[in-house]
């Protein structure tokens, strides 16, 4: 039976006021095929969720598998579970030293709530910053720490003692003393409209970070697994938090997200009070399972080594077009998380409609609506790669 649109609307809550509202009949590697025939190709991967494309066989195969040895058994960390185990071994073997324990979640936004508390456990400090243009998550610790005032202002009283400094600027890290607990950055802000900071920038953090004693936070969110041309950010700069967040594209598809840090670190956790922080379905056994399977992926396809290829095959493409029409401001990003920086809001909206009717998806980020968002799966083929940067084309045609 179809989903009605009406009824889509009416119990539905919405998120926004003209949701796309295609109806989904199933979904494939790089494409979303809908109820009414038609097929989309998928140039923002679910946001940042689907790395090894829709619906991979081996990805559905493993959480299958799992389901029918046993689904929810008892809160987190109580019980060994094997494929929790086997993810977070996988997991820690692909992260530095000394980022060696994980705690599971449901998504980003529990992730970095996880973290923030942690810190401030740990730390004993109270001061937490975060930076401008920052997307952490919605739940209102997570809403705290994010960098745009319109996000935040209706839900306050938010958090207190947050202070706010410029992205990208090193002149402002001064601001960071020793009442901060911890900061919390993005290595490369999504939201913020595909933002790459410069090469010295997070060196520079994490030296001023370490002068104070405050703890530095990652959000890997979105730029994890492979993403942006690396397995994670991180490693563009070689720099080490004492903590990273990941989740979207984590589970392959299923929600799960975690928190990870040095076992000293995220031994706070288990006394004073023990089970401080504690949930009941993070680090689920099928999204667990389906998070191995999508990791051995990654790593089987080289799909981080694709990411970059493709990217600047993309990249290069797209300058090509803003030479050639003054609209297009900028293209800039790292792997496939790619921004294209147009003069005007009108300008992006036409863009991504126009594209639509062509059966492309893209969109733009949440702080920036000039900026369209690029991130399509990382195993898309030449060919799908084609078709998307064909269709942009003929939309500026
Ligand atoms: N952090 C970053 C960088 C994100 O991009 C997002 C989601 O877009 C989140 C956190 C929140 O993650 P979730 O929606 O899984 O709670």
């Amino acid at each position: 039976m179809k989903a009605n649109r009406q009824d889509f609307l009416n119990f539905i809550c919405q998120t926004s006021p003209s949701p796309i509202g295609l109806e989904i009949e199933r979904a494939a590697g790089s494409y979303l095929y809908t109820t009414d025939g038609k097929r989309y190709l998928d140039f923002i991967s679910g946001i940042g969720v689907a790395n090894v494309g829709h619906s991979h066989p081996k990805v559905v195969a493993a959480l299958c598998t799992q389901a029918k040895q046993y689904l929810h058994v008892m809160v987190y960390g109580e019980y060994r579970l094997k494929p929790q185990i086997a993810l977070a071994k996988k997991l820690v073997s692909l992260l530095p030293s000394p980022l060696n324990q994980v705690y599971f979640t449901n998504s980003g936004t529990e992730a970095n709530e996880g973290a923030l508390k942690l810190a401030k456990k740990y730390s004993g400090r109270k001061h937490l910053i975060a930076f401008d243009g920052s997307f952490h998550g919605d739940t209102q610790g997570a809403c705290s720490v994010t960098g745009r005032e319109i996000y935040r202002k209706p839900f306050e009283p938010l958090l207190p003692n947050v202070s706010f400094l410029p992205f990208n600027k090193i002149e402002a890290l001064d601001a960071i003393d020793d009442s901060v607990a911890a900061v919390i950055t993005e290595a490369i802000q999504g939201e913020g409209g595909i933002r790459v900071p410069d090469d010295d920038f997070l060196p520079a953090l994490r030296a001023r970070c370490n002068a104070v004693g405050a703890l530095l936070i990652f959000d890997e969110v979105q730029t994890g697994f492979g993403r942006t041309g690396r397995h994670f950010a991180l490693e563009h700069w070689g720099v080490v938090p004492d903590l990273i967040t990941f989740a979207k594209s984590m589970g392959g598809g299923m929600p799960l997200g975690a928190f990870v840090g040095r076992r000293e670190l995220m031994a706070s956790l288990s006394t004073d009070p023990p089970l401080s922080h504690v949930t009941t379905f993070g680090g689920h056994p099928v999204s667990c399972a389906a998070a191995l399977a999508a990791l051995e992926i990654l790593l089987d396809e080289g799909l981080a080594a694709q990411a970059e290829k493709k990217g600047q095959q993309i990249r290069e493409r797209l300058r090509h077009l803003a030479q050639r029409h003054k609209g297009i401001l900028e293209i800039r990003g790292k792997g496939l998380m790619i921004g294209m920086e147009l003069d005007s809001a009108k300008r992006t909206q036409a863009l991504v409609e126009d594209v639509l009717k062509d059966g492309l998806i893209l969109g733009w980020t949440l702080h920036s609506d000039r900026v369209i968002r690029i991130m399509p799966p990382l195993n898309l083929s030449e060919e799908e790669l084609e078709e998307g940067l064909h269709c942009i084309e003929k939309a500026w045609a």
